[in-house]
């Protein structure tokens, strides 16, 4: 009975990247030509030296607890990543956790009280706001400027803002933010007195320009809640590994939560974390040059068809105006074309006629699916 369930889940709906790439796999299964660019999920195997660093730790008997925050040397792993992009940041700002999303979650929690405002831009990945949900916290959706490379976040700013997100490279924008932007975010977040989440779980694929991290503005360190993880670097969506860097107080209430929740990460899934971050990174290399090729053919065809496009630079998602309801688009270009999308709704309320295509699957797929979707509009 529904008397059952809080106010605060039910408030919530299902992850819509999820629901629409299972029912893609349905689909399939039963033996339809599907294409699914429905999900944000690299489509290249974990590199070997990763999958042998587990199972080596897993033969060497590192299957127990381990401290809640992450192994030592995961922590310096990714206290050096950071370091070397010009952070000054040690282990102990650093808490891993299973998947960015948990990350992601832990951090609004554990910062987020009732009635707080944090700050969206819309279109955004569509886990932050039910987690804001959860913590009681309200949303404010801020709108993108023509061409998303800009928001008018001034006009919806407050001083009961306590967050704001940025997501750059963005899911589902693809766009990277330029200096401009971040640099009136980090003015905002000084003079509202508001922490930054910075998600920059794309920062490695990256085709143009340069993805800035807002952590990197002045005495924005302080005031930043960095995510990042392995699921997308390393072709690692199901180990379920990320993590958040932020000051020693955030990360201690985190550990805090973590260790009555989830207790940490799997123990043998840390040390192929070790090897990824520590390893041999041509498979990073390979990968990005790959999705830059698959975005350049997907990019030549939306323009063929003439449909408008926010600036494809980072990720792997390109998100499009198909000038018609997209949650109608979607069900349909699945049901008569067989090729799963996401609909702008599913990121926010602005972009309703607009669609998320991922280029996570091969360059075959990417032309078959742009040749239905250019029979699809016509
Ligand atoms: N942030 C963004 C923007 C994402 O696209 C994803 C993909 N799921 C995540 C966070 C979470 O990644 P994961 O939990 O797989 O590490
Ligand atoms: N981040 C990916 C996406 O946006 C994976 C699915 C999810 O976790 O939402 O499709």
């Amino acid at each position: 009975m529904v008397k059952t369930i809080s106010k605060r889940v039910k408030n919530i709906s299902p992850s819509a990247t999820l629901t629409i790439s299972a029912e893609a796999k349905k689909l399939a299964s039963m033996g339809k030509p599907v294409i699914n660019m429905s999900v944000g999920e690299p489509d290249f195997n974990t590199p070997k030296h990763i999958i042998d660093a587990a199972e080596k730790a897993m033969k060497e008997g590192k299957t127990f607890y381990t401290p809640t925050k992450g192994i030592p040397e995961l922590l310096d792993a990714i206290a050096d990543y950071y370091s070397e992009k010009g952070f000054d940041i040690s282990p102990e700002n650093v808490i891993v956790t299973p998947g960015a999303k948990y990350a992601i979650f832990e951090a609004i929690m554990s910062v987020i009280d009732e009635g707080d405002e944090v700050i969206l831009l819309d279109p955004s990945w569509v886990s932050y706001e039910p987690c804001i949900k959860v913590a009681g916290g309200k949303v404010v959706w801020v709108p993108h400027s023509a061409g998303f490379e800009d928001a008018p976040v001034e006009e919806y700013i407050t001083r009961k803002t306590k967050l704001i997100i940025i997501n750059s490279p963005s899911n589902p924008l693809g766009v990277i933010y330029p200096e401009k932007f971040l640099k009136k975010i980090r003015d905002l977040a000084i003079d509202y007195e508001t922490l930054v989440l910075s998600d920059e779980i794309y920062d490695r694929i990256v085709f143009e320009d340069k993805a800035r991290s807002i952590a990197e503005f002045e005495d924005m360190l302080e005031k930043t809640i960095i995510i990042n993880g392995f699921s997308k670097t390393y072709s690692m969506t199901g180990w379920r590994l990320g993590y958040a860097i932020a000051n020693k107080d955030i990360v201690k209430y985190m550990t805090r939560l973590q260790s009555h929740s989830v207790s940490h990460p799997t123990s043998f899934v840390q040390y192929a974390g070790v090897a990824a971050l520590k390893g041999d990174q041509s498979c990073v290399d390979k990968m990005v040059k790959e999705f830059k090729v698959r975005r350049d053919i997907m990019m030549e065809h939306i323009k063929d068809m003439g449909l408008e496009f926010a600036p494809p630079k980072g990720a792997f998602y390109m998100f499009v105006n198909v000038n018609k309801d997209s949650m109608e688009f979607c069900e349909k270009f699945l049901k008569e074309k067989y090729v799963a999308t996401t609909p702008g709704k599913a990121f926010g309320n602005s972009y309703s006629t607009w669609i998320r295509l991922s280029y996570a699957t091969s360059r075959e797929n990417i032309e078959e699916a742009m040749n239905r979707l250019a029979e699809f509009i016509s």
